[in-house]
C-alpha cells in the first residue's frame, strides 16, 4: 500500500484544528515526514532541534512500519497528536508534554469530528509489533509467550514426557494472538 502524503493532511489539519497557526504563510513551521523502516518504538514523534539562537528545526516523524498498513484514521490520529505537541511548543511556548493545554486541544478536536480520535497514548493505535502470540500445547494446554510464530515449534514438556524428548507432530503448538494493551 503506498504511503499517503502527509503534507496535504498537515495543511488540512492546520486549517481545521489549529487556526492556521502552524504555518508561516504557506510554509509549515514544522517539517512532516514518514520515517524510514526503523522507527518501531512509537507511532510518531515531534521534536525540536535548535540550530543557533533563532533558527529552529522542528519535525514530525510518523512511523512507516507501524502505520502504513493501518487504516487512514490511525495516521490522522497520530499526525494530529504530534501537531498538538508542535502547537503547544511553538505557539504556546510551553513544555508540558501531555499537559492541560494538550488535553484541552485534543478534546476540542475529538468533539469536532468523528473520523478519528486523538489519544494521549503515543502508541495509539496498538502497533502490529505489540501483538504477541500465545503458543498453546494441545495436550497439556501450557501457554508459552512468543514474539512471533515459530513454524514447527512443539511443546518441550510433552515431547520429553511422551516421545522420549523427540520432536513429535502431536505436540505442535497452536498460536493465538494477543495484544499487550488489550
Ligand atoms: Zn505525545
Ligand atoms: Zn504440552
Amino acid at each position: 500500500m503506498p504511503l499517503i502524503p502527509l503534507l496535504p493532511l498537515f495543511h488540512a489539519f492546520n486549517t481545521q484544528y489549529f487556526e492556521e497557526t502552524l504555518t508561516d504563510g504557506v510554509k509549515p513551521l514544522v517539517a512532516v515526514r514518514w520515517s524510514d523502516g526503523k522507527l518501531r518504538k512509537t507511532a510518531g514523534f515531534y521534536r525540536r532541534k535548535r540550530k543557533g539562537l533563532f533558527q529552529r528545526n522542528c519535525e514530525i516523524v510518523l512511523s512507516q512500519p507501524l502505520l502504513q498498513n493501518l487504516p487512514r484514521s490511525a495516521i490522522e490520529s497520530t499526525l494530529c497528536h504530534e501537531m498538538i505537541h508542535a502547537w503547544v511548543d511553538l505557539i504556546l511556548g510551553l513544555e508540558e508534554g501531555h499537559g492541560p493545554n494538550f488535553h484541552q486541544r485534543m478534546n476540542v478536536i475529538n468533539s469536532s469530528q468523528d473520523k478519528f480520535k486523538v489519544t494521549i497514548r503515543h502508541n495509539f493505535p496498538v502497533p502490529n509489533t505489540l501483538q504477541k502470540w500465545w503458543a498453546i500445547c494441545p495436550n497439556c494446554l501450557i501457554r508459552y509467550p512468543y514474539k512471533r510464530k515459530v513454524k514447527g515449534a512443539a511443546c518441550r514438556r510433552c515431547c520429553d514426557k511422551y516421545h522420549d524428548g523427540k520432536w513429535n507432530i502431536n505436540c505442535l503448538l497452536k498460536y493465538e494472538c494477543f495484544s499487550e494493551e488489550a
